[in-house]
């Protein structure tokens, strides 16, 4: 076939324990899904969830055991760190029950939904997407994907990141507001999940601000760490 210019190559993550990669079709975000983190931004109660989209090629992957690199990016004076557990979809669906939630999961990962919050925040005052406050180049750090028959008592994990070893994020993923199985429920009803669907799940309170020569530590109990210098 003759392209007009050189195709994108599949974007892809590797697999623990396995030869694996796992090809990434889309990166699906949750919003405000921990209440102290939601109480941080300014708001209360439980909502309905809501989601927004990252782009495939936001992400760059970050192999267990080596520091990556973060690009400081344009624009923003005001860089977020979130640390997410996130879901890997093996098997799509559309309309997916709770129940039947589980079945959909390839394995697990971690991951950052990196924040320019400052225009982010912009946005949001105007009325207007979030894209360049959440969707901008190298907005998605995560590791490898671990699948879900190694992942255990996944609902009472820790879930942490440190800057410069000083605590930053701290909590559990039993207090997601929509945990797992709901958030699929919620998410396959507006759009058809696919194999290689990450979904982030949402990040506790504990945000804040990361500058250039920053060194990022976050982990999610049982599914793996992640280490970040912002260059
Ligand atoms: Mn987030």
């Amino acid at each position: 076939m003759n392209f007009t210019h050189s195709p994108q190559a599949p974007i892809a993550v590797p697999v623990t324990g396995s030869e694996h990669m796992f090809p990434i079709h889309r990166i699906y975000c949750v919003g405000r899904n921990y209440e102290e983190h939601a109480k941080e931004m300014g708001y209360t109660g439980r909502e309905a969830p809501f989601f927004f989209l990252k782009p495939t090629d936001s992400l760059i992957y970050v192999p267990n055991g080596t520091t990556g690199e973060l690009p400081y990016p344009s624009l923003t004076q005001n860089f977020h760190h979130e640390i997410e557990l996130v879901v890997a979809i093996g098997v799509g669906g559309k309309n997916i029950k709770a129940q039947d939630a589980e079945k959909h999961i390839y394995g697990y990962a971690v991951g950052l939904d990196m924040t320019r919050r400052d225009l982010q925040n912009d946005m949001k005052k105007q009325g207007r997407p979030w894209d360049i406050g959440k969707s901008f180049d190298h907005s998605s750090p995560m590791g490898p994907i671990v699948p879900k028959a190694s992942v255990h008592d996944l609902e009472k994990a820790q879930i942490y990141l440190s800057v410069n070893a000083q605590d930053r994020q701290n909590s559990h993923i039993n207090k997601l507001i929509w945990n797992i199985a709901e958030t699929i429920e919620h998410l396959s009803s507006a759009w058809e999940l696919q194999a290689g669907d990450l979904i982030f799940t949402g990040t506790p309170e504990g945000v804040n601000a990361v500058v250039k020569g920053d060194v990022m530590h976050g982990f999610v109990e049982g599914v793996g760490a992640i280490d970040l210098k912002v260059v």
